[in-house]
């Protein structure tokens, strides 16, 4: 029998969660992550970053564990964790202010990394990769499964020739590299169609603008 922590964790069909999660990037929706007991991204030695305009989130949060975001504007702070990778405001498993949780803790979906084919980090993200693990999309059609291919094309792509994209536009970061690959998918949706690299990255800045554009 698979223990708790192994069990498949069924996501629905992949273009459905595909869909609904790029519009999340574009704030026309939340995400929708079942996590059950799951607690594994406040344990993970994460930096959440909290904008100047959650009041309501910074009020419940002692001031001597937020610092200012770096290179960010003024007001906009980090949210940093103890020895042990654990977020301070987790208590007894739980999130103590789970109703004022900051936006970053709202909108993290561990799937994107299920979906890139890629591990969220080194070890210190080994429990968020436990989680990844388990998610098991299903498949409607063959689109379906072209399109989960693509975004993990994508995603290898990115990771292999960073080098060839503008300086700082592609960083080594899993989870970066995991949301730009689902920004632009539909390069590698025909894969035959690809030339050589740098076609293929130029490709790749056009669709993230593309994606992004609407964000402003
Ligand atoms: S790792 Fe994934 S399933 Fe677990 S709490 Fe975080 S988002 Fe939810
Ligand atoms: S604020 Fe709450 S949800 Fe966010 S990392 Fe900390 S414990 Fe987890």
């Amino acid at each position: 029998m698979k223990s708790r922590k192994t069990k498949p964790l069924p996501v629905g069909q992949f273009s459905t969660w595909l869909s609904r999660f790029r519009k999340a990037l574009k704030n026309e929706t939340g995400v929708n992550v079942k996590c059950g007991d799951c607690n594994a991204c406040c344990r993970s030695s994460q930096f959440i970053h909290i904008k100047p305009e959650e009041t309501g989130t910074i009020a419940r949060i002692d001031n001597r564990l937020l610092f200012p975001a770096p290179g960010l504007p003024k007001g906009n702070m980090v949210l940093g964790y103890d020895k042990n990778g654990c977020c301070p405001m987790l208590r007894e498993g739980q999130c103590s202010i789970y109703e004022d949780r900051p936006i970053t803790c709202r909108n993290y979906d561990c799937r994107i990394f299920a979906a890139a084919g890629i591990d969220a980090g080194g070890k210190e993200k080994k429990l968020v990769d436990q989680q990844v693990r388990r998610w098991i999309f299903k498949y409607k059609d063959k689109l379906d499964r072209r399109q989960h291919s693509a975004v993990m094309a994508a995603a290898e792509f990115l990771k292999e020739n960073t080098t060839i994209f503008p300086a700082g536009s592609v960083s080594g970061n899993p989870g970066q590299l995991a949301i730009l690959a689902i920004k632009c998918y539909n390069v590698f949706l025909r894969p035959g169609l690809l030339r050589n690299n740098k076609e293929t990255a130029q490709m790749i800045i056009s669709a993230v603008k593309n994606f992004d554009k609407d964000l402003r």
